[in-house]
């Protein structure tokens, strides 16, 4: 009887087994072997904004509390008088990118060094807050090896929700002294056929609201906020496609020199 009642259970077993959905598989737990050869990850870019606030103080206090609009933070933030304050270490991941995207990158904040400018969106950015601003994308360019045209603004990450650092930004003094691009004199005329939609997104800029992306273009290389493509666009994005063409491909990692630098 019991040899009867074992075999009726090892059935029900065998036929519960064959109706059942696969378990599902425990993942492989890897074996840990922690080598000595690694480093912090650090940032590729730089992206610039203004704070849109009446002073250093007022933003300095959004930037390190929990406030209305959400917790944000940047790694820095320079003055009016050229005063530079530092919130976060730059092997962190500050909050000040949010939703944005550069060329194929969507998650900026994991890739960037954000630095705010204390600027109400409005004034011109004063010669002691830009001179400060030169002295920081020189430091932070060299140690971290970020390329000049990987230091944008916020509204170019984020063309469909943000405007800073406002048409008055000096870019042009910038990409003089070695920071972010900017187109050559004199312009070549442009190629029968030339896109201008293919060139600003290889740029880097987000095409999903094409509108918003003109903009933050005219922006950033215009000094106006147009919606609509103007006379000498295509001349701009056409040598900012040549410069980007010409610069020489990443070096590839050697490793006696990965060791030399990091020496
Ligand atoms: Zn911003």
């Amino acid at each position: 009887m019991k040899s009867v009642t074992a075999a009726i259970v090892m059935a029900l077993t065998i036929t519960a087994c064959a109706s059942a959905p696969p378990a599902a598989r425990t993942p492989q737990q890897p074996e840990w072997h922690p080598s000595p050869n690694y480093d912090v990850r650090s940032a590729q870019m730089i992206i610039i904004h203004q704070t849109e606030m009446e002073s250093a103080e007022a933003a300095l206090l959004t930037l390190q509390t929990r406030n209305s609009g959400g917790r944000v933070s940047a790694h820095y933030l320079i003055g009016k008088d050229g005063r530079l304050y530092q919130l976060v270490a730059e092997s962190s991941r500050a909050w000040h990118a949010g939703a944005s995207r550069w060329g194929g990158v969507a998650d900026l904040n994991s890739s960037s060094i954000g630095i705010e400018l204390d600027n109400d969106g409005v004034a011109p950015f004063s010669t002691a807050q830009i001179d400060t601003l030169l002295q920081l994308l020189g430091d932070i360019s060299a140690r971290l090896d970020i390329p000049r045209h990987l230091i944008i603004g916020h509204g170019d990450i984020a063309p469909a929700r943000k405007r800073d650092p406002s048409p008055l930004f000096p870019w042009q003094r910038l990409a003089e002294a070695g920071y972010g691009l900017w187109p050559r004199a004199p312009l070549a005329p442009v190629p029968a056929g030339f896109d201008p939609w293919a060139a600003l997104r290889l740029v880097g800029y987000d095409l999903r609201d094409p509108a918003a992306a003109v903009r933050a273009f005219h922006r950033h290389y215009r000094g106006n906020e147009d919606e609509q493509w103007l006379p000498g666009d295509a001349e701009i994005l056409h040598d900012l496609q040549l410069q980007l063409m010409e610069m020489p491909p990443a070096q590839a990692v050697d490793p006696v020199s990965d060791v030399r630098r990091n020496m």
